[in-house]
């Protein structure tokens, strides 16, 4: 499974936001960045938000912004450097606006669709839920987290994994968790459907996917 090496928290520090990485937590006043919003690191107090190499003028800060929002869609969805750079390869061979494209795709990986459906309460517990192969795509046991959904794709608790208390307790949790529309979702029978692709609006709009495109077309 791909994942980041650096403790979680450090990645909301390094990126100057929070990035909500950690379900519940980070919601509540336990949220490190409450009480360390500095990067981390030696020089992370006199960098400031969002500091680090790069921050400079001209070329050099066009070049940074794009870095941080390259790595911030990174680490919010969890995906590795080479796969991120794959991602964004196929966008670019489409036809529709590459930038939206990559969004869409990253939106589509079977750990974000179970986390947006509400049966985590992060991406990276969704990962994990995904990895001990409790759920189903089709009908099928799919222990792939990056595995890409498209529209009519059905997620579903497998059979026997409905039995275990966290999966027991999750129906009135997920209640409360809201689903995107381009989701439908059956909490009673623990299942959902990718209904169609998430439009723009739909998507974090913290996010800047124009900076993403300009930081792999100048490479
Ligand atoms: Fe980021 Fe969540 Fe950790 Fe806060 S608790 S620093 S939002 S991952």
């Amino acid at each position: 499974m791909a994942k980041t090496l650096s403790p979680v928290c450090k990645l909301c520090r390094r990126e100057g936001e929070k990035l909500f990485l950690k379900g519940e937590r980070c919601y509540t006043p336990k949220c490190s960045f409450e009480k360390r919003s500095f990067a981390p690191g030696q020089h992370g107090r006199t960098a400031g938000r969002g500091g680090g190499k790069g921050m400079g003028t001209g070329r050099a800060s066009d070049f940074a912004r794009q870095l941080r929002a390259k790595q911030k869609a990174r680490r919010i969805y969890g995906v590795l450097e080479r796969q991120f750079r794959r991602y964004y390869d196929t966008a670019k061979s489409g036809t529709s606006l590459t930038g939206l494209t990559l969004l869409q795709i990253l939106e589509s990986r079977l750990d974000n669709v179970v986390y947006r459906l509400g049966f985590a309460s992060s991406r990276s517990q969704a990962r994990l839920l995904v990895t001990h192969g409790h759920f189903t795509v089709n009908g099928r046991r799919s222990d792939v987290p990056s595995m890409i959904l498209y529209a009519g794709d059905q997620v579903q608790v497998r059979d026997g994994s409905n039995k275990l208390t966290y999966f027991k307790e999750l129906g009135d949790i997920a209640e409360k968790r809201n689903a995107p529309s381009w989701l439908s979702r059956d909490v009673k029978q623990m299942s959902g459907a990718v209904a169609r692709m998430p439009e723009r609006a739909e998507i974090d709009g913290s996010l800047d996917e124009q900076l993403i495109v300009e930081y792999y077309s100048r490479r």
